[in-house]
């Protein structure tokens, strides 16, 4: 197995929104906009990672946190402070009452004199997603062997229809497993679908194979967020035997998943496989009680 490092694209600890804000910023600048208004749990990397790129280039950030407010700003909260992000937050789940919220936050965007671009959750435009179309080309550029799978995290979608996309246009590319963190397959199929069909009009490349879209949904347990028992065993295993940190939220369920698919015999003996991580470390450390028991081996 290798493992491609999105956790290290370098914008404020990284992750992977680093690669559709490349696309998403450049739109917003090109607008001539000065503020960028998007959602996300307290937790989320997107809006963590979209403050850093804000203030990077000038912009003034705002961010819809959704979810209860939690008491202490620690992992992407704590950055998303540092980084003096303007936060409303909203306690709900509720689609409308959400994009009401946004809607309010664009007009306070406005109404301190700005120009706001908004940006949907998780970046997953086909804009966004256009970003990892062109990270399958790095990976293809990269690859010394044939590679037979990809196995990456699918929250709203734009990192695995990107993906797609790219390994439709890559001859003998690899098949790309999304695990769900948070979605059933019936819902994030068409969802990853239409997603990926917009993204391949926008770039005049080929539309996905109707089959290409590949979401295992056993995973993510009670819900998006809700630590399980495979993921912290996941988050363990990757640390004791590669020094490497997995997140809680999407990392984690990847790994777990594809520790999963590996014992089910999804893969073939001499296969490769390369596990995307997409970053999310920072929330670790607001999970830090599901670990309280990982005390050092005595000497
Ligand atoms: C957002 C995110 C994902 C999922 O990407 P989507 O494009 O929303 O499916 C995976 N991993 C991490 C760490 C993320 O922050």
């Amino acid at each position: 197995m290798l493992i491609k490092r999105d956790d290290q694209t370098g914008l404020a600890t990284g992750g992977n929104k680093a690669r559709k804000l490349e696309y998403l910023m450049a739109e917003a600048l090109g607008r001539e906009c000065t503020a960028v208004v998007t959602v996300g749990g307290p937790q989320s990397n997107h809006c963590r990672m979209t403050a850093a790129a804000c203030r990077r280039l000038g912009l003034e950030p705002y961010l819809l946190l959704t979810g209860p407010q939690p008491a202490e700003a620690e992992g992407n909260l704590l950055f998303d402070r540092l980084f003096g992000a303007h936060l409303r937050f909203v306690d709900t789940t509720d689609e409308a009452a959400i994009a009401v919220e946004l809607a309010c936050l664009e007009e306070d965007a406005r109404a301190a004199g700005h120009r706001p671009y908004v940006i949907p959750l998780g970046g997953s435009t086909a804009l966004g997603a256009a970003g990892y179309v062109e990270a399958m080309r790095e990976l293809e550029r990269q690859a010394t062997c044939r590679v037979d799978h990809v196995v990456v995290a699918s929250g709203s979608g734009g990192t695995q229809a990107g993906l797609v996309v790219g390994a439709g246009a890559w001859f003998g590319g690899p098949r790309v497993h999304g695990v769900s963190v948070s979605r059933p397959r019936e819902v994030l199929v068409p969802l990853v679908a239409r997603l990926a069909d917009e993204t391949a009009r926008l770039l005049g490349v080929d539309p996905p194979a109707a089959d290409a879209v590949v979401v295992h949904d056993c995973y993510f347990g009670p819900g998006y967020g809700v630590m399980t028992e495979d993921c912290r065993e996941a988050i363990r295993l990757v640390a004791r035997t590669e020094g490497l940190l997995l997140d809680p939220v999407y990392t984690g369920k990847a790994m777990a998943g594809l520790v999963d698919l590996v014992r089910k015999g999804v893969f073939e003996r001499g296969q490769t496989v390369v596990f995307w991580h997409t970053g999310g470390v920072p929330a670790l450390q607001a999970y830090r009680k599901w670990f309280a028991g990982d005390t050092a081996p005595p000497t």
